[in-house]
């Protein structure tokens, strides 16, 4: 048996906060403490209430204790076009993404690039994401081989494409099913692996591929399915165009059953409020990705209109075209868009949205996303001291909220002193 009492201020959430003075959706102690026993959260409060004679203290003060950041949309064969140059959506995919993905066929680039990409995640305090992985069963192996070494709960798949993308990166309808069928079996539920089903988008599947997509929903509800949608307004034009029958772009995804509430819909811009209604009946998820909207120039993600109409949202960074791996930046990069749109995204909610909110859109708030007891111990360490600019800006801090804002406006991996992956610390030195 492993365990410890991690010292600090403690921050976690009880549901979505409804403004900034609602401190009523969160647990909160000035000097609190997480105890932690094989690799699962057993107690969170005051330290005074929580300490266990024997059990040994990591002190953490003055630095904050969170849950785990979440990242729930991502592409693990992106690493390396980070800041890929000059191009829009369509472009960026064919210039730099295709051939990228390409070089996953080779088992030792993928787990080469594994240890790279959880590296990155943990450094920036991230402890789950989902991922699209290429279309090469290689590529989904080397991700959960490298996530299983590491103790983490991962989700994703393969993508399924059969057509506009380059010979290397293509499937067929069967093989796509074939394939993901036997990644399914081999790592869904193995150790905290969760597959996801991951038709990239309309535009890179055929109508008999995304029949065989929609089969394997139906056979595996037990899996998440993770697309894009509406992202961009020449993606939309193109998707639309390739199935005329379909009343849009949604209701391409609609027609073949790949909407639920496991259903992750990466970018989910440009939408109609009928669009917005049905993703809110179905309980889809949109995921706003808000470095990437702005990198790509694809537009402003309008989080209140899809909430008015039922839907959750998630919030990722969509690494490759995502500028930040650190979910900080991602906080403060959403703020900056709802600005645009004459909304302020209060910190509370963006801490809330990076670690809870993320684990409900997944479902899977039993298991992460807060410190609740009886939840698994992936746990993120803050300084909010970490860099002159913070050190200097939180001398001017008035209360949490202050300092929750500053970390999202100004912090990244610098800001994380430790995370904890089922009890153990795991941040890459
Ligand atoms: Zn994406």
């Amino acid at each position: 048996m492993t365990e410890t009492i991690l010292r600090g201020r403690v921050l976690s959430f009880r549901r979505r906060p409804e403004g900034v003075s609602d401190t009523d959706a969160l647990d909160w102690f000035e000097d609190g403490a997480v105890h932690l026993r094989d690799g699962m959260i057993v107690a969170m409060g005051d330290f005074d209430r929580v300490a266990v004679p024997g059990v040994p203290v990591t002190d953490h003060r003055p630095h904050l204790i969170t849950a785990g950041f979440i990242d729930t949309h991502i592409h693990f064969p992106q690493v390396q076009i980070v800041a890929s140059w000059g191009a829009q959506l369509m472009d960026w995919l064919n210039i730099y993404t295709f051939p990228a993905e390409t070089r996953f066929a080779d088992p030792a680039h993928a787990a080469r690039m594994a240890k790279a990409f959880y590296d990155l995640l943990l450094s920036n305090g991230t402890t789950t994401a989902s991922a699209f992985c290429s279309v090469h069963p290689t590529s989904v192996e080397a991700y959960f081989t490298e996530a299983e070494g590491r103790g983490m709960r991962m989700l994703g798949g393969k993508v399924l494409m059969d057509r506009n993308a380059p010979e290397a990166l293509q499937d067929t309808p069967q093989s796509a099913y074939d394939d993901s069928a036997a990644l399914i079996d081999r790592w869904h539920g193995r150790g905290r692996a969760l597959y996801a089903i991951s038709p990239r988008f309309a535009i890179t599947s055929t109508p008999a591929q995304m029949e065989a997509a929609g089969a394997l929903i139906a056979r595996h509800p037990e899996c998440h399915v993770q697309t894009h949608l509406s992202e961009n307004l020449d993606e939309i034009a193109f998707a639309c165009s390739l199935y005329p029958e379909a009343e849009g772009y949604l209701d391409i995804y609609a027609r073949y059953g790949m909407l639920g509430p496991k259903s992750l819909l990466g970018h989910a811009i440009h939408l109609s409020d009928r669009e917005r209604a049905v993703i809110g009946e179905t309980g889809a998820h949109p995921v706003h990705c808000p470095t990437s909207n702005l990198f790509l120039g694809s537009g402003l993600f309008d989080e209140a209109a899809l909430r008015a109409h039922g839907a959750t949202s998630g919030i990722a960074t969509d690494i490759g075209a995502g500028m930040s791996w650190s979910m900080l930046k991602t906080g403060g990069a959403a703020y900056a868009i709802a600005q645009l749109q004459k909304r302020s995204l209060d910190p509370l909610t963006g801490f809330w949205w990076i670690t809870r909110g993320n684990a409900d859109v997944l479902g899977l708030t039993d298991r992460i996303g807060t410190l609740q007891a009886g939840t698994e111990a992936d746990i993120t360490v803050l300084d909010s001291r970490a860099t002159p600019e913070l050190a200097i800006r939180m001398e001017a801090a008035q209360d949490l909220k202050d300092e929750l804002f500053a970390l999202l406006i100004m912090g990244d991996d610098r800001a994380v002193v430790e995370t904890y992956v089922a009890g153990r610390p795991s941040r890459p030195r």
